[in-house]
């Protein structure tokens, strides 16, 4: 059995950030601390932090006092304003690259501009991008829903970090139909870019392939459907006790990637169980 493992698996530069934060919060302030939302879009990572004292809110109207730490994905512009009116401490954890699309969707607005994004529309990341703009912003997630829009005399684009680039410039190609002028910020994050990437190569090397991260994290999600279209014997998975015995069954090549907010521990365990399977006779 040769089993192939990318070297782009897990945690990428942001959400480690953010993880590093968490726990050094842990240790400076451990009475009071509190993450709005899930630090991460995996739920066993967040479990951790919880042993650690870092308790999850959904509101911060639910926080009575202390820190609260703002997650990667960024913060909504009217949580901020509350945590500051509430006077908590406010440890900002979201990623550079997500800040660097805030800043190119404000510099749009700014300037006159409609925005566009090429997105998730309910994921975090968009909505909270999305609240600091005081004007209706359109989320399209393919060409199709491009098409329906339009037309605008002045339109500027951007990209949540996580999406992929070919349906990026599709969607852009769309518009620039439509609009008599045009501005596109690219702020893709370069390592999802080169996360997928490497996916597709593997997926189409081998004969199966599984993908580790939450069933709540769209990266992994898109990741997964990548996979897919190359090859269809792909799971997702959030833990290696999911992982099927059958699924391994006659696969002799076997591909493992994993989501950003996927944590070593957890590809670890799931390397060692695919290499265990394998060894104790499944076929
Ligand atoms: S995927 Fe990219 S943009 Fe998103 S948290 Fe990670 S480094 Fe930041």
């Amino acid at each position: 059995m040769k089993l192939i493992i990318a070297k782009s698996a897990g945690f990428c530069f942001g959400v480690k950030r953010a993880m590093d934060i968490a726990e050094e919060a842990a240790q400076k302030y451990p009475k009071d601390l509190y993450t709005l939302g899930p630090l991460i879009h995996n739920p066993q990572a967040v479990e951790l932090l919880v042993k650690l004292g870092v308790k999850v809110k959904d509101r911060i109207e639910n926080i009575p006092r202390g820190t609260v730490i703002f997650r990667s994905h960024g913060v909504f512009f009217k949580d901020l304003v509350k945590a500051k009116k509430k006077k908590l401490r406010i440890i900002d954890a979201t990623c550079p690259i997500v800040k660097r699309a805030q800043f190119y969707a404000n510099y749009l607005h700014r300037h006159g501009y409609d925005l566009l994004i090429v997105g998730d529309s309910e994921h975090p990341e968009v909505e909270a991008v999305r609240s600091y703009i005081q004007k209706k912003v359109d989320v399209v997630e393919d060409v199709g829903a491009a098409q329906k829009l339009g037309p605008w005399t002045k339109l500027g684009i951007i990209a949540q970090t996580t999406q992929t680039f070919n349906r990026f410039k599709e969607i852009v190609a769309v518009c620039l139909e439509k609009t008599k002028e045009l501005r596109v910020f690219n702020a893709i994050c370069h390592a999802t870019t080169l996360r997928q990437m490497e996916t597709v190569e593997i997926a189409r090397k081998v004969d199966c392939m599984i993908v580790i991260g939450g069933y709540n994290s769209g990266n992994t999600q898109r990741l997964a459907a990548i996979c897919r279209e190359s090859q269809p014997f792909t799971y997702h998975i959030e833990t290696a006790e999911e992982l099927h015995p059958e699924w391994l069954a006659k696969r002799e090549k076997i591909g493992l990637t994993a989501g950003a907010s996927t944590p070593s521990w957890i590809i670890k365990e799931v390397e060692q169980r695919i290499r265990y399977l394998k060894k104790s006779g499944v076929k």
